[in-house]
């Protein structure tokens, strides 16, 4: 009887300590939980309001740590989708003004007297390519916006790549011919039949072809090799025109962008071409990759599903 009096009040103050302890305990696990939550959910508010540039303080390496790392990364996705689409809108805005300036000049000054009669047709040829140059925009910003919409939804079909190919270099002879450009083409076999959207390929062989003849010196060579390789149909479009410096490599693909303008040789391009090929690569989930030196030449290289016939 003594000894349990004795022990009594140690066991009441082993309680309240224990107590004490899983509540400081619980307290400060759960605020390590709700922190973070709270950090997030304020942040979200922020983000929603259109502010980017705010980040969480990564604290901790469990999955509350991950989660805030996972919501880090999206909101720099958010913040370069964001960066991307304002530059676009300004660069649509800029490619459309600039030839509309010129053609308003331009029509403006014939209409009252200040470009000579002798001169008319050769302004209103200016002005001609200029609404060529704007049509061609359009259409490659339709194309691009289409491409957007039609998300992973764009239909396949089985064909023969190297007769679309072949169609293509029909459509470009007469730019062939006037830079005086030899083919080397290295088709596989007679048919190489792929899985995939017949139009959009076209139009990335097309633009490939386009570009090579663009930026090939003349009475040069355009090399267009179609392989089989690891179960995949490979295309090459290779140039041996100007090339293209490393440092600009990875550019290329973005929207309106182009090297340098006054290196074009034809002064046309809207830098809209390679990410419209991209973007439709990217729909049939295969790759393109270049390959470019200056002054030596340029080399595509894309890969296609092969059709299972
Ligand atoms: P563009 O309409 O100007 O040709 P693209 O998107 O097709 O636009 O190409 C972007 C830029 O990449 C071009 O302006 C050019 O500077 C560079 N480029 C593309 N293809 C070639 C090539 N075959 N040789 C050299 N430069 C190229």
């Amino acid at each position: 009887k003594r000894t349990q009096e004795k022990t009594f009040p140690y066991l009441w103050i082993s309680i309240v300590i224990s107590s004490l302890l899983a509540f400081i305990l619980i307290y400060f696990m759960t605020r390590r939980l709700i922190d973070p939550i709270r950090q997030m959910n304020n942040l979200s508010k922020i983000i929603a309001a259109g502010e980017y540039t705010k980040r969480l303080k990564i604290t901790t390496k469990d999955e509350i740590g991950e989660l805030s790392e996972n919501f880090n990364k999206m909101v720099d996705a958010l913040e370069k989708n964001e960066t991307m689409r304002t530059r676009f809108v300004s660069n649509v805005s800029h490619e459309l003004r600039t030839p509309m300036t010129t053609i308003k000049g331009f029509v403006d000054g014939i209409l009252d007297g200040t470009i000579p009669e002798e001169k008319h047709t050769y302004y209103l040829n200016i002005v001609k390519d200029e609404i060529d140059r704007l049509s061609g925009v359009v259409t490659d910003l339709l194309t691009l916006s289409r491409l957007d919409a039609a998300g992973q939804n764009i239909t396949f079909e089985d064909f023969d790549v190297q007769e679309v190919i072949r169609r293509c270099i029909i459509t470009l002879e007469s730019l062939l011919v006037g830079k005086n450009l030899d083919l080397d083409i290295r088709f596989c076999s007679e048919f190489l039949y792929v899985h995939a959207n017949k139009n959009a390929i076209e139009r990335v062989i097309y633009n490939l072809l386009h570009n090579a003849i663009k930026f090939s010196y003349p009475n040069g060579v355009i090399r267009i090799i179609t392989v089989v390789e690891d179960g995949l149909a490979g295309i090459t479009v290779e140039d041996f025109g100007i090339g293209i410096p490393e440092d600009e490599l990875e550019n290329i693909w973005e929207r309106f962008y182009t090297v340098d303008k006054s290196r074009s040789m034809d002064g046309t391009g809207t830098g809209l071409g390679l990410s419209i090929i991209k973007n439709v690569i990217e729909k049939h989930n295969q790759t393109i990759t270049v390959e470019s030196q200056p002054g030596i030449g340029t080399k595509f290289h894309f890969t296609l599903a092969l059709s299972k016939q």
